[in-house]
């Protein structure tokens, strides 16, 4: 008896092709906002996952965010098009990652709550390799993947790793209004008046003051993944 699977299933055929053309799609786009080698993967989860993924026009607030899939309408994950492109690559996994724990966990866990946690760095790990991020990085993203408590949606040390591929690392304290809450160090600061080049500054852990030179690159917490 003759084979005639595409007629028997007659769409299993089309619905490949449409999946191999719309991941060639994603892949496209992807490879100019992302280190090209992980385009393909990414554009994988957007097809199998069904998700409405928005490179985003940037936003001050946030550098991207998660919806889940409500009134009939697919997930979506936007990213802000204006990161540096490991930095759109792990805001890439980390929404995607609030996806893997909707699915799983639904709303019954916190958003960045050790099952996000988990779930976040084990889709992170597969991308730690010098075939996409530059060997420098390598430590820290290991550090960042290997302690998944300690990995928090604003993980300091990994933030501040991937500043330095932006065309504007961090600000300067003298770009900062005063009465404004930094992070220098790791260590947050509240900004007070200026001394000549430097500013009077108070560690909000114990009050304590200190002069830090205008010059300082430090840190805002305007930025938050949500
Ligand atoms: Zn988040």
């Amino acid at each position: 008896m003759e084979s005639h699977g595409a007629d028997r299933h007659p769409f299993s055929g089309k619905n490949t092709m449409n999946r191999e053309a719309a991941i060639a799609h994603w892949t496209k786009r992807l490879v100019h906002k992302m280190p090209p080698s992980a385009a393909p993967l990414i554009a994988r989860w957007i097809v199998d996952l069904k998700v409405h993924f928005v490179i985003s026009k940037p936003r001050k607030t946030k550098l991207g965010d998660f919806m889940a899939a409500h009134n009939g309408k697919p997930p979506r994950i936007s990213v802000n098009s204006d990161l540096n492109p490991y930095n759109f690559l792990i805001t890439s996994i980390h929404e995607f990652a609030h996806l893997g724990c909707y699915l799983k966990h639904a709303n019954k866990v916190n958003p960045h709550g050790n099952e996000w946690k988990k779930i976040y760095t084990d889709m992170l790990k597969p991308f730690v390799s010098k075939s996409i991020f530059p060997e420098e990085l390598i430590p820290v993203l290991v550090y960042h993947v290997s302690n998944p408590l300690a990995s928090s949606c604003t993980c300091p040390k990994l933030s501040r790793a991937l500043a330095l591929y932006d065309n504007n690392p961090g600000t300067f304290l003298s770009d900062i209004s005063a009465k404004v809450i930094f992070t220098f160090h790791e260590v947050e600061y509240l900004k007070l008046e200026k001394r000549r080049t430097r500013y009077i500054c108070k560690r909000m852990s114990d009050g304590k003051k200190f002069l830090i030179s205008g010059r300082a690159l430090v840190e805002t917490p305007e930025l938050k993944l949500t």
